[in-house]
């Protein structure tokens, strides 16, 4: 063999290094051996050529042959390497063999017919099947000692899997080798844990931790002394067991936190927005979770059309821009011609859609066109319908988005100082006579039809499901005037009428309905104060951005929450009437 020198000193060392060699060459020849199975014959040249490649991909062990090692391949590059011992795993329908399709455009037999009259050889999509198996041959040729063949029961979700033809035919038909009786290892950890095969000094430090704890041991000691976890466990056994446990109250580990007065203090310093406390009214943790915790909800890119909230987002900036340049017009006062007022309109729409197109991009070209349209037939109608209201009201825009404070004084705690409210108003209209001022929100709506939360804004704001309403009507304008009403204008592409309107008189505060209402938002700025975010679900949670964070599906927490006296007096609230007057 070139290169090997006779040398005394290293007589020890070579005699190793020569068996590796002879090794190595030899599993070449048997590796060869194995193309015997083909049935083909090849020419010399064909025969050196690929004796050669192979001789390029031996590999001599770096340590002597007891520490050969693990390799771990896919079945491909494993083809044509002897093994000791090897593993063969996913021995399953469809994975070993892979399920392989015909090519619909291109079925076999029209590949048979290139090939026949024209010459043109394709290859066949199901010839991949003998190749496969050709595959599978070779590996089993390939363990020189023993051979394990693995499959799997079930997935993970524990639907059963089939097992591999290739498995089946290997027990009928037999081989060769001693065979041992197929082994069935338990689905269960702790029943696993019961056979040779797991004995502990063989597992890892998260099996033996997770096997004490099945066995009903404390794992702590094991966990501090590998890597410092053991505090971690502790909190979570101890949080665990409060959460599986029978009581029926609720508890820090479901939301009650407890008051937290520099919280507090904070919001009424800043001053309250309707939303959030909204958004308390619907479901506390869903608040905790956005307004304590401030998570941020994963938002899925949107392939198709765009979503709601941006078709809302964009009607408000198109309505915007396009009645500040008509105020500038002169109108309402001023009469414009159609055609000016539709010029407006679509110069508005124009500016916003690009400054969308190039902040955002617009996705697919079609959905995008279908936006636009939507939008500034909604805009065109919201423009004509006020055209009229204005005209029979006598309110006329003054303002756009504006930010605006007020007071909410009439709640019965005296150790609350007056709160302070804020928010931001789409628009403020004004009337000359008599003098008064009305807030116009604007809402998309993309049901087909009007929800009855929407119709009566009075009973909506006493169950706490529109609370922007009750607090607009007391924000001060300009002149420390308060508003004489808030109108919701709805822009529905799917209702029966695209513009509806919905209003909420200022004075409701002072009617039957008003004694309801402040009660209303003492109950949540109760819970607020002492900290209360328990889980309140109900149908809005299929469309909630923290269901993911909640534990609405578990049991116990459900219970606790459900029959709970702080999510009794909200569900209370949401069942309140009020009187039409
Ligand atoms: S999923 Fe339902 S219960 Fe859970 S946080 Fe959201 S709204 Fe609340």
């Amino acid at each position: 063999i070139p290169g090997l020198v006779a040398d005394s000193s290293e007589e020890e060392e070579r005699s190793d290094r020569l068996a590796a060699l002879g090794a190595a060459i030899h599993g070449v020849f048997a590796q060869l051996r194995q193309l015997d199975r083909l049935g083909e014959t090849v020419s010399w040249d064909e025969w050196a050529r690929t004796f050669a490649q192979a001789m390029e991909r031996a590999r001599l062990p770096i340590e002597p042959s007891p520490h050969a090692g693990v390799q771990v391949l896919d079945a491909m590059a494993a083809r044509g390497v002897p093994f000791r011992a090897l593993f063969l795993l996913g021995l399953n329908e469809k994975i070993f063999p892979r399920f392989i399709r015909e090519d619909a455009f291109l079925r076999d037999r029209n590949r048979r017919v290139l090939d026949a009259t024209l010459g043109y050889k394709v290859d066949e999509k199901l010839a991949g099947y003998d190749e496969e198996r050709l595959l599978f041959a070779l590996l089993q040729q390939a363990a020189r000692q023993r051979l394990y063949l693995l499959y799997q029961r079930a997935d993970a979700e524990g639907r059963s899997l089939a097992v591999s033809a290739y498995l089946d035919e290997v027990q009928r038909v037999g081989s060769d080798r001693p065979r041992e009786p197929e082994l069935r290892l338990p689905r269960r950890l702790s029943d696993r844990l019961s056979l040779p095969l797991f004995a502990r000094p063989l597992l890892t430090r998260e099996e033996l931790a997770l096997g004490l704890i099945l066995q009903d041991q404390d794992p702590s000691a094991l966990l501090e002394a590998a890597g410092g976890e053991a505090l971690l466990f502790r909190h979570g056994m101890h949080a665990l067991r409060l959460l599986e446990g029978e009581t029926h109250e609720l508890g820090p580990h479901d939301g009650l936190v407890g008051r937290f007065d520099r919280r507090w203090e904070a919001l009424a310093a800043r001053g309250l927005a309707p939303t959030p406390l909204q958004q308390y009214a619907r479901c506390p943790f869903q608040y905790f979770s956005s307004q304590v915790l401030r998570l941020e909800p994963v938002r899925q890119p949107a392939m198709g059309e765009l979503p709601a909230q941006v078709l809302g987002e964009l009607c408000h900036a198109v309505l915007r821009s396009c009645y500040q340049r008509l105020v500038a017009a002169g109108w309402p006062q001023r009469e414009l011609p159609p055609a000016s007022v539709q010029d407006h309109v679509r110069c508005a729409a124009g500016e916003v859609f690009a400054a969308y197109e190039s902040g955002h991009g617009t996705g697919y070209a079609l959905t995008w066109q279908l936006a636009q349209d939507t939008i500034l037939a909604l805009v065109t109608a919201v423009v004509e319908e006020d055209q009229e209201d204005c005209r029979a009201s006598g309110f006329h825009p003054i303002g756009f988005e504006v930010e605006a404070e007020g007071t909410l004084s009439v709640l019965d705690r005296p150790e609350w100082k007056p709160l302070k409210v804020r928010g931001r108003l789409d628009r403020v209209d004004r009337r000359e006579t008599p003098p008064g001022f009305r807030l116009v929100d604007y809402k998309y709506r993309q049901g087909s039809k009007m929800k009855d939360d929407d119709k009566n804004l009075v009973l909506s704001a006493v169950r706490g499901f529109r609370l922007q309403p009750p607090l607009y009507a007391l924000m001060t304008i300009s002149d420390r005037s308060l508003p004489e009403r808030v109108e919701f204008v709805f822009l529905a592409p799917h209702w029966e009428s695209v513009v509806t309107r919905s209003r909420f008189e200022a004075s409701s505060w002072h009617a039957e309905a008003g004694q309801k209402l402040k009660q209303t938002v003492q109950t949540l700025l109760e819970g607020v104060e002492a900290g209360q975010y328990f889980i309140l679900p109900d149908g809005y949670c299929d469309h909630c951005e923290f269901t993911a964070a909640c534990r609405r599906y578990h049991g116990p927490t459900w219970w606790r929450a459900h029959s709970s006296a702080p999510a009794r007096r909200l569900r209370q609230l949401r069942k309140q009437k009020v009187s039409r007057t």
